[in-house]
């Protein structure tokens, strides 16, 4: 008898009498305190009714009792279904409607007004608060310490991760127990994660970056967690000289930059720093290492795929670049409009194919369809190129390519150029509806210094950039709109510059 999932990450942390996870004050939790609580909430799901093949969703703050719901969850046989913790009541509907989960687990302090939207879609809610404290605690305490894993092959789904849905809704990626055991091997391997890791840990929990990269490639390696609620550039201060390795998302390591306590001393002992779920600009590679000696290494992934592509862990870890696909993985690059392999060099599609790929979409077969082709490639969205060395390079989102007059611009490509620009700290480019041209360029730039001069910049870029490609349009914003991985919020900005051009 066998769950795939379960007894490669989570049953050996029953024989685990070292810390598996350290919190901010320093308690440590060990693997066997960890593996029991596992067990009491599987038991307290199934005695709530929770069946195999059942959804749990979850919208609950990062604590250990919530990384546990993930491996319960996993052990009864059902389905893990993170929410962010931002969404409103109106987009929790959505996707109770859409998942149609057994129960469903909030914070106390949300209960009255997400009990009757649970309700409404036939989910009974449970509570968890910040401190693992709540109604579903509360059935937990009673439970036994042990808990026989249900059954589930490596084709089981293990979890529904809903994609951020920048553009139209989102939709439920349906990830199985080999998906993310495939990938987690692979990291461990690539990566060189071993028992000895301590991983500083400040990623959210609701999302692919800190659930499955983070958590489960430190699980099968048998190492340990540094888990803090989230980023706060003073925790992680403290936190580091225990740490050997940490995962983030660009703006971590820009934080980190922009404190001077941030030292060489303080991260020469790390092994490895990570970095993905946005770009991380070459600038702030560049500056990582020469402020600690260390090259972040970046990787690029998402949430139908886990990971894809990495640089190298040995070999030349080159900025503004996601480094090459990842064992097991193919990447192929082709015409967007007919899906044709293209000429090493050229931008086009990125598509993916690999055991870590998704089961489609969850109830949306026609999604499902138009981007999981019949011989296995996902069609990610992605825009990339690959140089003469095999190195991927993400130009940017096919739905931010910004057609004008007829010409394709990569925005990528002007906010590099952007970038270099004195007064320039960074920049997004747009498209904007626009009477002659359809869409019309448009550069978001944000300050450094004594500010970006707009007539300066339009010089300089006649040197740089065809006619077609420079900005019709300039606005100066004190920071560009992110959401909590980091990626800047074209979508917003497509809204409040809309009208630019009449
Ligand atoms: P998500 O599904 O929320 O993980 O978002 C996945 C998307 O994030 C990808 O399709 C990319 O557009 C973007 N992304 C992830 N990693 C990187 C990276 N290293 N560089 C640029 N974009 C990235």
């Amino acid at each position: 008898m066998a769950n795939t999932l379960y007894d490669a990450l989570f049953a050996p942390l029953a024989a685990r009498d070292d810390a598996f996870l350290i919190l901010p004050d320093g308690t440590e939790i060990t693997g066997r305190a960890f593996h029991a609580l596992i067990a009491r909430q599987a038991d307290a799901l199934v005695a709530e009714g929770v069946a195999p093949g059942d959804r749990v969703a979850v919208q609950v703050a990062k604590s250990p009792e919530a990384l546990a719901l993930y491996a319960a969850t996993v052990m009864a046989g059902a389905i893990f279904l993170p929410l962010n913790t931002g969404y409103t009541p109106d987009e929790v509907g959505y996707f109770l409607g859409n998942a149609t989960p057994r129960v469903f687990l909030c914070d106390p302090a949300k209960r009255d007004a997400l009990a009757p939207v649970a309700a409404a879609h036939g989910a009974r809610t449970l509570t968890m608060g910040a401190d693992g404290a709540g109604s579903f605690a509360d059935l937990v305490a009673a439970r036994p310490d042990s808990f026989t894993p249900v059954d589930r092959a490596p084709e089981d789904l293990a979890a529904f991760l809903y994609t951020s849905g920048t553009t139209g809704r989102s939709k439920g990626a349906m990830l199985s127990h080999a998906n993310l055991l495939s990938n987690a091997e692979v990291l461990v391997a690539f990566w060189h994660f071993t028992s000895e890791d301590v991983l500083l840990h400040a990623l959210p929990i609701f999302h692919t970056h800190g659930l499955f990269v983070a958590s489960n490639t430190v699980l099968l390696a048998g190492g340990s967690m540094i888990f803090l609620p989230g980023f706060s550039t003073d925790a992680v201060l403290a936190h580091l000289p225990r740490a050997t390795s940490m995962m983030g998302v660009p703006t971590f390591y820009t934080r980190l930059l922009d404190d001077p306590r941030f030292t060489r001393d303080i991260a020469q002992h790390m092994r490895l720093f990570t970095s993905g779920s946005a770009p991380l600009l070459a600038e702030t590679h560049l500056a990582f290492e020469a402020r600690t000696g260390h090259r972040i290494l970046e990787r690029y992934g998402m949430t139908e795929t886990n990971m894809n592509t990495s640089n190298p862990y040995d070999g030349d870890r080159r900025a503004g670049t996601v480094g090459f696909p990842l064992p097991g993985v193919e990447v192929k690059i082709t015409d967007p409009a007919t899906g044709a392999a293209l000429p090493q060099g050229e931008p086009g599609m990125i598509e993916v194919r690999g055991p870590n790929v998704f089961q489609g979409y969850w109830q949306m077969p026609e999604k499902t369809r138009e981007e999981l082709r019949e011989d296995g490639f996902f069609i990610t969205g992605d825009i990339g190129t690959q140089d003469d060395r095999g190195y991927i390079s993400i130009v940017g989102r096919q739905k931010d390519l910004i057609i004008t007059g007829g010409y394709n611009v990569y925005p990528k490509e002007v906010e590099l150029v952007l970038d270099e620009q004195p007064g320039v700290l960074e920049s997004a480019v747009i498209g904007v509806p626009h009477p002659d041209f359809g869409e019309a360029v448009f550069a978001v730039l944000v300050p450094t210094g004594d500010g970006p001069d707009e007539a300066a910049i339009r010089t300089a870029l006649e040197a740089r950039l065809a006619k077609f490609k420079q900005p019709k349009g300039y606005a100066v914003l004190p920071e560009l709109p992110r959401n909590t991985m980091g990626k800047v919020q074209k979508a917003l900005l497509r809204k409040e510059f809309a009208g630019s051009f009449g």
